[in-house]
């Protein structure tokens, strides 16, 4: 199984990160992927990487929240950084409308610049969205030249919304919020179109049920398939089994 988006490289996993990743190894949680923020997480993400070879796999991107008026250099510093490490994935890249619009135009602008690095560079997209799916779906179906792939990760969306993303080739991150009885999603999951789902924790944020407001970590992963199981009415293998293949070619595990 695989954890396709995890922060355990934050400080909230300093004191016990070694656990944390013993844990997802006995859940069956053997890929752990590291989305980056911004320039300052890129130290702590290397570093759990090199600490975890055979676990971690690191992306490279600025994420939307993150975007100010020093965009441009922060872009070049990041671009520069897939010359010198090898990176799964252009991420966690997106528009995000919920916290400040202060930077809307800068927000966009990044985001197409990363687009267009992810087609340079032939690497799929870690989408994030927060009350901006029109605004960056619509600037995704401008740049989808056929060469796009990608996840919008933490999906919690409607089922017009699955897809629409779909229709851009795009798959679907499931995470804690599938799981949280008030989400909605239990309407949505059991008409998704399972090839383009893939499973996520999003750590340390959005800990699934019954973990609901605590820390959250990648061996909850286990949790959000069993919840996809049982609205599919699915066997958990079935589950981590089509999920795990379906990361494993999106990110060329
Ligand atoms: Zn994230």
């Amino acid at each position: 199984m695989i954890d396709s988006h995890a922060h355990i490289y934050a400080s909230e996993f300093d004191n016990d990160r070694d656990e944390v990743v013993q844990r997802a190894l006995a859940q069956g949680i053997d890929k752990i992927l590291l989305p980056n923020i911004d320039l300052d997480s890129i130290e702590p993400m290397l570093k759990t990487e090199a600490a975890y070879p055979d676990v971690c796999r690191s992306m490279m991107g600025l994420h939307p929240c993150y975007v100010d008026g020093n965009v441009e250099q922060s872009l070049a510093t990041i671009y520069s950084w897939f010359s010198k490490h090898s990176f799964i994935a252009v991420g966690e890249i997106g528009i995000d409308l919920y916290w400040d619009k202060t930077f809307r135009a800068e927000q966009e602008k990044a985001f197409i610049t990363q687009l267009n690095w992810a087609k340079e560079m032939s690497l799929p997209v870690v989408i994030h969205t927060r009350d901006s799916i029109e605004e960056t779906l619509k600037l995704l179906s401008q740049e989808q030249d056929g060469s796009l792939s990608g996840v919008f990760h933490c999906f919690g969306g409607s089922i017009e919304e699955a897809q629409a993303i779909n229709d851009l080739g795009f798959h679907l991150g499931l995470g804690g919020v599938s799981t949280f009885k008030n989400g909605g999603m239990d309407l949505v999951i059991p008409a998704l179109d399972l090839n383009y789902v893939i499973l996520e924790t999003d750590c340390p944020y959005l800990a699934p049920v019954p973990h609901r407001g605590k820390r959250n970590e990648p061996a909850y992963t286990q949790l959000v398939a069993q919840r996809v199981a049982d609205l599919r009415e699915m066997s958990l293998q079935q589950v981590d089994e089509l999920t795990t293949h379906n990361a494993k070619t999106l990110f060329n595990l």
